[in-house]
């Protein structure tokens, strides 16, 4: 689609409805050399979000070419209108269906994908028949299923028009319908890859997914696969770059692209049968599939819409698709709650920011304001400054915490959270004057907790680090999904189609220690958000959208640029040292890493260490041997456990066996060392039969259980029990 967008402003007028018609008309007919009389313009009203005005539409031998919409007037629930100050044209064209109109082929496919369309018809023999098509045409908007009655009708009224009979006229069409679906939807899922999605169970990961399983299903109907293979399908992606070129230029290489489709397509050719049998297991349950079924069926279990209506030989709600949609929007997390209004306050001016300030610890400050703290009975313990060292719990990073010195009293500042522009500091005990106005004015001191501040800009550096080494090593479809730091460790969230190897954790880690050794500058500046999108492009929203004209950019040389409002080291070198602790799949689609950086890296390695030398004393063993040491102990663990439960077994068989031989035995009551009575379940139960046969029972009586197994109610003499147990028969029997 293309756009033109035009704002006249009161005092900058540009042009509007009269103008805009005829340079449309201008280029059509001058530009695009088309026939003056093919043109037709329809005007018609249009009105959306409160605004209202005309629009005229451009057709082309009855092909709707684009829309001119005019934003004139702005609307009233009463009905009423007003002019606007500012009136915008919004003009969209189909861009695919110029060509389509200039040439005037058979379908807007034959123009877009002439590259793709050659290269598949010539691998899989699919042969257009342009004149079925030509007159096909016309009469292919009747077979919409939204609005189409009767649709096996309609292809017989269409056959009839076209003059074939129904078998020729659905050969002829649907074949090739087939071919235009993988030429439309590879393109489709190649653009949205490179655009950085992974298909995945949720969100928009889920539609790139659903359209590439269509693809990869359309495929295997058509028997493809085999004449086109794994190799030859990602060939296509290569022929769409050829088709784009003319528009988009050459296209950057994109290295992991071959392998997302590569893993996606070995997850749809084996999870296929498992979730085959997760619907059948459905439609056992619910013949008739309700829309929720639907809806867990393609989102929890991943099938694609078309594939549960052939499995379940029902058709494809129509709702489904604005089902889904209304259910993400459900799940989307309400907005948090804002306790304070500090809308009066002068914004906090974080002092931390400022490069000449950055490394301050210790801070003169006024006291703004007192707030009483609505979470803890409203004692009087949040303090609002004019400026201050403190940073507030943000973009993922924990807070700093400290002292605040006022009237010559020390308080810890135990949180800090920002409101709005202001940054909220929440004392350890409230201020003992009930007066706000003793306070305000007030000119107090503060101090934070070095160590802390260090080790959490080490942690919150190392992100930035350990993110730049992901897309090193993975490739360019790893973003950053969400992140936290605290003193402890930090984690990352990445985009990746698959679990990490271990060679990949050790490559990750070995390229962020690289990037920390090679001393790289890391700048923090601010910059007009236009011009850094422009210079930086969408990378720089790693951490998400940042609202307002302007971005405080972290710029890690040559490694990472984002708009980042934590606190940083001014060079990679001060992070000292990384070292990845694990990394886990946290949902399809979203790898988690967790790590330590600087003097946690220290800290974490002595604890190893120690663990290392504590197992070397114990076992008096050099530390080289430790590994075959340990797997030597656990192999005969579990051999001596397997004895020892062979051996259970044994004496349990022995006790069953003297209740049965013996003929004076009606039941025995065995005393048990054991702790639970897990171990007599499934044993119990082979011996059943026998001890009913015999009218004869046993019951294990534990510490805290009873359990055991009559062949009649007679034998259960709980007198016996009694004998031998009776602090268990007062509690628990009766
Ligand atoms: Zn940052």
């Amino acid at each position: 689609m293309l756009g033109i967008q035009v704002f006249n402003y009161p005092d900058k007028y540009v042009f509007f409805k009269e103008e805009c018609v005829e340079f449309f008309n201008d280029w059509l007919t001058k530009e695009l050399e088309i026939d003056p009389t093919e043109i037709t313009y329809v005007e018609d009203v249009w009105a959306g979000g409160g605004n209202l005005g005309p629009s005229v539409e451009a057709f082309v031998g009855g092909l709707e070419i684009g829309n001119m919409v005019f934003m004139q007037y702005k609307t009233f629930h009463d009905g009423s209108y007003e002019e606007l100050d500012i009136k915008v044209i919004d003009v969209g064209i189909g861009l695919e269906r110029i060509p389509w109109a200039v040439n005037g082929s058979a379908t807007s496919y034959e123009d877009t994908f002439r590259h793709v369309l050659k290269y598949l018809r010539g691998k899989l023999d699919v042969v257009v028949d342009e004149k079925i098509w030509e007159k096909f045409g016309p009469y292919s908007c009747l077979l919409d299923v939204d609005e189409a009655e009767n649709i096996d009708k309609t292809w017989e009224f269409i056959a009839e028009k076209v003059g074939v009979t129904v078998q020729e006229l659905k050969k002829a069409i649907l074949m090739a319908k087939d071919l235009y679906i993988v030429a439309d939807h590879t393109r489709t899922a190649m653009m949205i890859i490179q655009d950085g999605s992974l298909p995945s169970n949720n969100g928009g990961g889920s539609n790139l997914r659903n359209v590439i399983r269509r693809v990869f299903a359309i495929m295997k109907n058509n028997g493809w696969w085999d004449k086109l293979g794994l190799k030859g399908f990602l060939e296509i992606f290569e022929h769409h770059k050829l088709d784009l070129e003319e528009i988009y230029g050459k296209f950057k290489p994109y290295p992991s692209f071959e392998k997302i489709i590569e893993v996606e397509f070995e997850r749809w050719s084996t999870t296929d049968q498992d979730q085959k049998a997760k619907l059948d297991r459905q439609l056992k349950k619910s013949k008739q599939l309700t829309i929720n079924d639907w809806i867990v069926a393609v989102t929890s279990y991943g099938i694609p819409a078309d594939t549960v209506a052939k499995l379940s030989g029902q058709p494809i709600p129509n709702n489904l698709y604005y089902e889904i949609a209304q259910q993400q929007e459900r799940i989307t997390k309400p907005a948090e709650v804002i306790l304070y209004n500090t809308a009066h306050l002068k914004e906090t001016d974080l002092i931390f920011y400022d490069q000449a300030h950055s490394s301050d610890v210790s801070f003169e400050a006024k006291v703004l304001d007192v707030f009483a703290n609505l979470t803890q009975n409203n004692v009087r313990n949040i303090v609002i400054l004019d400026r201050s060292v403190f940073y507030p719990t943000s973009g993922g990073q924990q807070n700093d915490v400290g002292t605040l010195k006022i009237d010559g009293e020390e308080y810890s500042v135990v949180n800090v959270e920002k409101v709005g522009k202001v940054v909220l500091h929440i004392l350890d005990r409230p201020l003992p004057n009930p007066d706000n106005a003793h306070y305000i004015g007030q000119t107090v001191s503060g101090h934070i907790d070095e160590e802390r501040r260090r080790q959490l800009r080490n942690h919150h550096t190392g992100t930035h680090i350990v993110f730049a080494a992901c897309r090193a090593v993975l490739g360019p479809h790893v973003w950053q999904n969400g992140a936290k730091k605290t003193i402890e460790q930090a984690h990352l969230d990445i985009t990746h189609y698959d679990s990490l190897t271990k060679q990949q954790e050790i490559e990750i880690e070995n390229k962020a220690n690289r990037i920390i050794l090679e001393s790289r500058q890391i700048k923090k500046f601010y910059m007009d958000k236009a011009q850094a999108e422009l210079e930086y492009g969408f990378r720089l929203y790693q951490g998400g959208v940042v609202p307002g004209n302007q971005l405080r950019v972290v710029h890690i040389e040559d490694t990472d640029v984002e708009a980042c409002c934590g606190t940083h080291c001014d060079n990679t070198s001060e992070v000292g040292w990384i070292k990845i602790l694990r990394t886990t799949k946290i949902q399809d689609g979203i790898v988690r890493l967790y790590y330590v950086a600087g003097e946690r890296t220290i800290q974490r390695l002595n604890t190893e260490k120690e663990i290392l030398n504590n197992l070397q004393k114990l076992w008096s063993i050099p530390q080289d041997l430790i590994v075959e040491t340990a797997d030597k102990f656990f192999k005969e663990s579990k051999k001596y456990s397997n004895e020892c439960a062979r051996q259970e077994q044994k004496i349990l068989n022995l006790q069953v066996k003297y209740v049965l031989d013996n003929p004076e035995v009606k039941s025995a009551y065995v005393i048990s060392d054991h702790d639970e009575a897990t171990i007599y379940f499934s044993f119990l139960n082979n011996h059943a039969q026998s001890l009913k046969d015999a009218n004869k029972g046993i019951i294990f009586v534990g510490e805290k259980y009873l359990y055991g197994l009559f062949g009649n109610k007679s034998a259960l003499d709980l007198e016996g029990v009694n004998d031998i147990y009776p602090y268990f028969l007062l509690t628990t029997v009766i």
